[in-house]
Parts: C-alpha cells; sequence; structure tokens
C-alpha cells in the first residue's frame, strides 16, 4: 500500500479558451458526481493557459475538487520580460500550483535545465507547488544515455531545493511542494506509453538517485508522477506501480469525458 497521496494532473497546452473551460468544468462536475468519494483520494490539478487561470475558472473548477496551475513562471517577481508569467502574481490570483520544465519548453523554446531549475526555485520561494517535469529523449535512450541526462535534470533539481531551503521563505517545505513527473519525451503526444516496467524502472531510479542526493525521508515521500500518452485505458495499470504516485495528462484531459475515467482509474 502506497502511502503517497497520487496527484491527477492534465496539462491543456494551448488548447481551450475560456467558455470552453468553463463547460470542461461542469461537464466534468456532473460526470464525477456519481462518485464523490473517490476525490478524497487524490490530487487533482489542470494546467490551462494563461486566460483560463482567472478566479470565475478558478470556482468552477474548485466545484470538481480541480485546483489549476500555471503552465510556466518566471524566474524573477517582475520585470522586462514580455510575454512571461509572474509567479508571485499567479499566487496573488489564488493560484497554488505551477509547471516547469516541460519537454516542450525544452524543445521548442529553448528552456534548459538551467532555467527550469531557476523557474522551480522562483516558484516555491513565491509560495507555489511546482511540478518540475523531466525524461529522455528516444535517442538518448537508444544511445544508452538515458540516466546520464535524468542525473542532470535532477542536478538542476536539487541545486533548486537546496537553495530554496537555505533560503528564509522555506519554512514548511516539504517534498510534495516539489513533484516530479517523468515524461518520456517519445512518449508524449505520440500515442506510445512507455511499458508500465519502463515507467516504474524510470521512478524507481529517480526515487534512489533524489535518496542519495536529498535523503530517504524526502524521496520516500516524494510524489513522482507519469506523462506520456495516458488514457482511461492505460491509466490504472500505470498507477498501481509501486513507485508511480500520479499522472500527468496531456491528450486525454482535454475532454471532460477521459479525463474523468482518469480521475477515477
Ligand atoms: C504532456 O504534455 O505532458 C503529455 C504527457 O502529453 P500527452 O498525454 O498528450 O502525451
Amino acid at each position: 500500500m502506497k502511502s503517497r497521496k497520487p496527484i491527477l494532473a492534465g496539462n491543456w497546452k494551448m488548447n481551450l479558451g475560456p467558455a470552453e473551460a468553463g463547460l470542461y468544468f461542469q461537464q466534468l462536475e456532473t460526470l464525477l458526481s456519481n462518485d464523490p468519494t473517490r476525490s478524497l483520494d487524490s490530487e487533482r490539478v489542470i494546467f490551462p493557459p494563461a486566460y483560463n487561470l482567472g478566479s470565475e475558472i478558478q470556482w468552477v473548477a474548485g466545484k470538481c475538487q480541480v485546483q489549476l496551475g500555471a503552465q510556466n513562471i518566471h524566474w524573477e517577481s517582475t520585470g522586462a520580460f514580455t510575454a512571461e508569467l509572474s509567479a508571485k502574481a499567479l499566487k496573488d490570483l489564488g493560484l497554488n500550483w505551477a509547471l516547469v520544465g516541460h519537454s516542450e519548453r525544452r524543445q521548442l523554446f529553448g528552456e534548459t535545465n538551467q532555467t527550469a531549475g531557476k523557474r522551480l526555485l522562483k516558484g516555491l520561494s513565491s509560495g507555489l507547488r511546482v511540478l518540475f517535469c523531466m525524461g529522455e529523449t528516444l535517442g538518448e535512450r537508444e544511445s544508452g544515455r538515458m540516466e546520464t541526462v535524468w542525473a542532470e535534470q535532477l542536478t538542476s533539481y536539487v541545486e533548486a531545493l537546496a537553495k530554496h531551503v537555505a533560503s528564509d521563505q522555506a519554512n514548511d517545505f516539504s517534498s510534495r511542494h516539489a513533484p516530479v513527473a517523468y515524461e518520456p519525451v517519445w512518449a508524449i503526444g505520440t500515442g506510445k506509453t512507455a511499458t508500465t516496467e519502463q515507467a516504474e524502472e524510470a521512478h524507481r531510479w529517480i526515487r534512489n538517485w533524489l535518496s542519495e542526493k536529498l535523503g530517504a525521508t524526502f524521496a520516500e515521500a516524494l510524489p513522482v508522477l507519469y506523462g506520456g500518452s495516458v488514457t482511461p485505458d492505460n491509466a490504472a495499470a500505470l498507477l498501481k506501480q509501486p513507485n508511480i504516485d500520479g499522472v500527468l495528462v496531456g491528450g486525454a484531459s482535454l475532454k471532460p469525458e477521459s479525463f474523468a475515467k482518469i480521475l477515477l482509474a
């Protein structure tokens, strides 16, 4: 029996506008209303585009026990950073979550381990919980560089956490404030899910590596989510694995019907 409460998250990327988002949560509420008890077993988060983060959509999402989070945050609180989002302002808006280091940011927009780490640190020091994404490309897996890549990505995570813990903003910090999402790039949006064995093996490796760097207590309590073509058909098997503590769902989170099935998996 796993002691870590699962986190079931959806990443809408640049999909669904405010009117669609409102309707989505109304439909999700209806779909979940037959099974109100399950919500207590997990935490639910949706990362919609930024125009869906206001209080009205927070309110309709809240009726389904879904929290909202930003898909990215900048490492400064304010300044001349066109199109970036301030973690502090998001917190002031009533939000508690952000995502950093998503592979689409890394591959399409030049995000690096260093910038992902800086964003993580800023989110934590602004009082947000930050889901840190990592994972190898197919080339990295096939050339046997997978573990080196994971270690490089997690080094930026560990360095950000060390700075946060050494600061005076870290009062009640725990590993639940900085969950990790393992998302093999070759499985994102491709319909190709990692097998449950491949995913479990990666998650075990991540937990062991972090246990060496940050201690067993931290690593044992850390939620490690899997992402990459999760669907209602494969979610339950993935979530049964001992080191998989949740899912980050892209495509299948865009329809309330399929996301509801994953939430109830
Ligand atoms: C994602 O974008 O984080 C993701 C996992 O997408 P998908 O579920 O569509 O593969």
